[in-house]
């Protein structure tokens, strides 16, 4: 198999595009399709100061090294799940990757505010741990936003996990969810920041490969609460139905695009939270009904390693 760009032997076939790929060719690529992603759909617009939301693995270290490489400079932003040698791997990777990129990352311990890890806290209050984790993350993530003067959040969300979550809200109808999968989701009144993602068009294995080629070195590990997911199920028949039929995810995604344009959303009242000003349906956003069952009262205190003052001891600054 050749290279179809310089002919020299290929080391990925791409069977959506009909081609195959050296390592150098195929990094040129993938970079240039997220640089393209980010101005087809004004992800990240001049004046901009964008901040990447870093889990450790491939997707998000992925999107926080390209960003740096096509002039994009972001800081990154990492919420601890206390999830025992997985979530402390996890901080590794990304301090190495801050140390790397020169650049900050604000990291913030779910067991400093609840004295419990995510699982123990989504017990407590009767979820499952990653609607629990996807509530704190959230609020977490634009409250730094907010407070710390960016005003982009970017996600490592890949094609793979759009068209998986694509499949699950049309598989159940729910409305509330289906309009909102766009790479971009604007800015809601200075209370909730700018969301976007640039690896919406690459696929979990185009991805994979380049954090590989790249030399990205990221968690391998799934987070052990991944495996209950039922996105993982979703995702097994998109790849089935890929394999026999190459393009797929790509174009179920694609057209989503195009139809998103005359999609309606459905409108409900937004309101803000009396307690914080966090956006939310009723009087009290879901973070503080959380601190108020924990009886908590104390604000967040994030740790920050990098920037200019990191060195080689990580060195911490609050
Ligand atoms: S799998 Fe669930 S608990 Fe783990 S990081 Fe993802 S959303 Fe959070
Ligand atoms: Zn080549
Ligand atoms: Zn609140």
């Amino acid at each position: 198999m050749k290279c179809r760009v310089c002919g020299q032997e290929a080391c990925i076939g791409l069977r959506a595009y009909n081609t195959a790929l050296c390592a150098d060719d195929f990094i040129f690529f993938l970079e240039k399709r997220v640089s393209t992603t980010i101005r087809k759909y004004h992800l990240i617009d001049a004046g901009d100061t964008p901040i990447v939301a870093v889990s450790g693995g491939k997707d998000s270290l992925s999107v926080w090294h390209i960003l740096n490489r096509l002039g994009y400079p972001a800081d990154g932003i990492y919420v601890d799940l206390g999830i025992g040698d997985y979530s402390r791997t996890s901080l590794v990777k990304i301090t190495q990757m801050a140390e790397k990129l020169q650049r900050k990352v604000y990291v913030l311990h779910v067991r400093d505010i609840f004295e419990k890890g995510i699982d123990e806290v989504a017990r407590a209050i009767r979820r499952v741990p990653c609607s629990a984790c996807g509530m704190v993350k959230r609020y977490v993530m634009n409250k730094i936003c907010i407070d710390r003067g960016y005003n982009v959040l970017i996600t490592g969300h890949n094609l793979d996990d759009e068209a998986a979550a694509l499949l699950g809200n049309l598989l159940y109808w729910k409305d509330e969810y289906l309009w909102k999968k766009s790479p971009s989701l604007e800015s809601k009144d200075g209370h909730l920041s700018k969301k976007v993602k640039p690896l919406f068009l690459c696929s979990e294995r185009e991805m994979a490969a380049y954090a590989v080629l790249s030399g990205i070195d990221y968690i391998y590990e799934e987070c052990p609460f991944s495996v209950d997911a039922k996105s993982l199920e979703y995702k097994g028949i998109l790849n089935k139905l890929e394999e026999s039929s190459p393009g797929t995810k790509l174009q179920f995604i694609k057209g989503y695009l195009k139809k998103i344009k005359t999609g309606k959303e459905e409108k409900r009242d937004m309101a803000y939270c009396e307690t914080c000003g966090y956006p939310c349906y009723g009087d009290k956003c879901n973070m503080c009904r959380l601190l108020e069952r924990f009886h908590i009262e104390k604000g967040m205190d994030f740790d920050e390693y990098g920037g200019s003052s990191l060195d080689s001891n990580q060195t911490m600054v609050t």
